[in-house]
């Protein structure tokens, strides 16, 4: 199938199931060990904790899983990690995901694919294979995942899969470390693989609550200016403040659910030891399918979960910049722990895209980063810093590659994660 046929089919089928409630997309976490050890991940665990492989689904769990999941009317799976293939049995429950004819979608950081693995997908092709990088050069590579070899083994992965003919994207994870090389992988990704390249400069904290992978998260003036270095990026948050702002209501969060987006109501996630929730970047509440049935957890606690209103009224109720902003349950889970209060972070890189393009932001509460907030006059420095290009990407290294355009992970409100299958429909 073609990208326009697929793109059709993919449309056709979310028109025809938009008011129903369906698990149509799933993505389930493997396992969350992994042999980098990359000092922004948000879930990664050492390659030998025990605990965490005995409590690891079991192959026949996965079947199980599998067929109920044929039932429920799933049509795409993403297979995530940790690292997937840290899992020595991973091929075979892919291939059992093959065989029930689902479009399977494979994240990895692909340090672990060898001749065998890539000969395997080529016969069992995955309908998208996303492999991260952390650096184009070996040096910040390395200085990000902590593990020597791993910058050698990661495009050894690359040229396996391309050899193969193998559906690939690359993407990555902008920090403090490796900025400067982003749009070199870019330049690598397309001019060197041929291949599509995306980025997503919001790092989050670990889901064990550690908050160790925000040491190395952008600051928001970074972040945008990373971002605005591109005039196609640029254009498309354009567009989306031009709407957001012109609106004359805006969006009424406080009339509406917790969650606005596709998690419980399209999508779930599965942690690798059976825990169903609303995505992978959600946590606090889900359901145990060892104890029942996916079925039961779906219809049971992610109904409920994703049925609940809101209570507060917050900042953002009546926030009309939210299409540039990241802010979601998740992420107010992940921060701070409460699904309904507003990211700072979050808050501040969406006033700062508002304003870099020339908005100001309608009067939505007490907002740290509105007038005459805290943080506002700091705010609209760093956004004349970004317009007259004295400070990002061009400031970070000599002889910046020309942009061209990055695709956008996410074009709409919502989470923006790299890692979270279950918004940002990478996989579609
Ligand atoms: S976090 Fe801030 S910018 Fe984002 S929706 Fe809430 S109020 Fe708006
Ligand atoms: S991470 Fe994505 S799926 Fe999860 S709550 Fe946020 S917007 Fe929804």
């Amino acid at each position: 199938m073609n990208d326009a046929t697929y793109a059709a089919f993919s449309r056709g089928i979310h028109e025809r199931h938009f008011d129903k409630r369906a698990p149509m997309e799933v993505s389930i976490e493997v396992t969350r060990r992994c042999p980098l050890e990359c000092l922004h991940c948000y879930n990664n665990l050492p390659m030998n904790d025990a605990g965490a492989r005995r409590n690891e689904l079991t192959f026949e769990e996965h079947c199980r899983l599998l067929d109920e999941l044929v039932t429920e009317g799933c049509l795409w799976i993403l297979y995530t990690g940790g690292e997937i293939f840290a899992r020595p049995d991973f091929l075979n429950i892919y291939t059992e995901a093959k065989k029930r004819g689902f479009l399977v979608t494979l994240f990895t950081n692909g340090t672990l694919i060898t001749p065998r693995v890539a000969d395997h997908l080529a016969e069992w092709r995955p309908f998208a294979i996303e492999i991260t990088l952390y650096g184009a050069t070996r040096e910040t590579y390395e200085a990000l995942t902590q593990i020597p070899g791993s910058y050698d083994r990661c495009m050894r992965g690359i040229r396996l899969l391309l050899e193969r003919g193998l559906p690939l994207k690359l993407k990555t994870v902008p920090t403090t470390i490796n900025k400067h090389e982003v749009y070199e992988m870019k330049r690598m990704a397309e001019e060197e693989f041929h291949v599509e390249f995306k980025f997503d400069p919001l790092v989050n904290p670990r889901i064990d609550c550690s908050q160790s992978p925000l040491e190395v998260r952008l600051s928001p003036e970074d972040a945008v200016a990373l971002e605005f270095f591109d005039p196609r990026r640029e254009a498309e948050y354009r567009r989306l403040a031009e709407y957001d702002v012109a609106s004359p209501t805006g969006t009424k969060l406080e009339e509406g659910h917790v969650y606005a987006c596709g998690g419980g109501q399209r999508s779930c996630a599965l942690d690798p030891s059976g825990r169903m929730s609303i995505c992978v970047l959600s946590h606090q509440e889900g359901y145990d399918i060892r104890q029942g049935s996916f079925h039961e957890g779906w219809e049971g606690p992610l109904r409920e979960i994703r049925s609940r209103q809101r209570t507060q009224t917050t900042i953002c109720s009546r926030c009309r910049i939210q299409s540039l902003c990241s802010m979601c349950p998740a992420n107010g889970e992940l921060e701070s722990g409460d699904a309904e209060s507003p990211v700072d972070f979050l808050c501040r890189v969406a006033h700062l895209r508002a304003y870099t393009l020339g908005y100001e932001v309608p009067e939505h509460g007490d907002c740290n980063c509105c007038k005459p907030g805290d943080v506002h006059q700091g705010l609209l420095e760093s956004a004349e810093r970004i317009r007259k290009q004295v400070s990002g990407p061009s400031h970070w290294v000599s002889g910046t590659a020309s942009v061209s355009g990055l695709n956008i992970l996410q074009s709409s409100s919502g989470c923006q994660s790299g890692s979270c299958g279950s918004c940002q429909a990478s996989h579609r």
